[in-house]
């Protein structure tokens, strides 16, 4: 088990996301060890999951940012592969359609909330509308007052996030933020990947290269982002996620510690449903 403090963002403190290790493997030198204790990680979590589901009353709702190519996809399919797809809904969010630019940004997130027992995924999320719209000034494309339109508005949001998360964490949805860091040398080496390979073209395109250029920007808006919406009942982590093990297991990690934490159980049956399921059993083994 890692030490996982250290890969929470502490609220209101300024974070600066270029003094962080991107390829920190916590000493951990064997991605063979990384991936067996992974494939543990997921059956413990798949078992925790199905009492979650059984429970039916609280909702994980895990967030995943990044800059792309640092590995959103990949920890989606390997860290979920071993739960039970009926409890668990994955979103990715795309730049808004006119209809969803017609509503407020948290119209869309409300409407891709996990139901009560599941998991909820989200590849990419509300804070886009803290990150990219804040480094491309996309501000104006957007139907708010133009009162609003000013710098004010980022901290606005941040406050507007942690009121909504803090009603979903009070309604029974548990927030999860991961931010999967990584260096903007392993960005190159994985687009190089996805050019060079023939499989992975369709994951590359022009437009990751403009965005690349922006990278200072965005380390600026995810550190304020990222220390303004932190908060022990909705945490963000920063995942170094250079080494794609290393960023699997310590997600799966903390996703474990915080499923303990909701402390799932299956329902107790009173002692009236217990002896009505006797006498079920009673006619079924009756039955001729
Ligand atoms: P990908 O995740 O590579 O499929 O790309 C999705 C794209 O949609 C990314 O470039 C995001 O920045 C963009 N995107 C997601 N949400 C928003 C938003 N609220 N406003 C503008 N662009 C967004
Ligand atoms: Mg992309």
């Amino acid at each position: 088990m890692n030490n996982h403090k250290k890969y929470f963002v502490k609220p209101g403190v300024k974070l600066n996301l270029s003094k962080i290790s991107t390829s920190d493997t916590n000493r951990l030198k064997s991605k063979k060890d990384a991936e067996s204790n992974l494939t543990k990680n997921i059956k413990e979590m798949a078992e925790l999951q199905a009492k979650l589901y059984a429970q039916d009353k609280y909702a994980i709702l895990i967030v995943f940012q990044a800059m792309d190519a640092a590995g959103k996809d990949g920890m989606i399919k390997h860290v979920m592969s071993g739960l039970n797809p009926q409890g668990t809904q994955v979103f990715s969010f795309k730049q808004p359609s006119t209809t969803e630019l017609d509503h407020g940004y948290l119209w869309r997130i409300n409407n891709a909330l996990p139901e009560k027992g599941r998991i909820g995924i989200f590849n990419r999320s509300h804070y886009e509308d803290v990150l990219v719209v804040r480094v491309h000034n996309l501000i104006n494309d957007m139907k708010i007052p133009d009162k609003f339109k000013n710098n004010k508005l980022w901290k606005q949001r941040y406050k507007q996030i942690n009121d909504f998360e803090k009603y979903l964490y009070e309604n029974g949805t548990s927030v999860l933020k991961f931010f999967l860091h990584i260096s903007k040398d392993e960005q190159k080496k994985r687009f190089l990947k996805r050019i060079d390979d023939p499989a992975k073209n369709w994951k590359f395109s022009e437009a990751d290269i403009k965005e690349r250029k922006f990278w200072n920007e965005y380390r600026e808006a995810y550190g304020e982002a990222l220390s303004s919406t932190s908060k022990s009942n909705a945490p963000w982590y920063v995942i170094p996620a250079d080494k794609k093990w290393f960023a699997r297991l310590v997600v799966s990690e903390i996703l474990i510690e915080k499923m303990k934490e909701l402390k799932p159980s299956y329902p107790k049956l009173d002692k009236e449903q217990l002896s009505s399921l006797e006498k079920a059993k009673d006619l079924l083994l009756d039955e001729k």
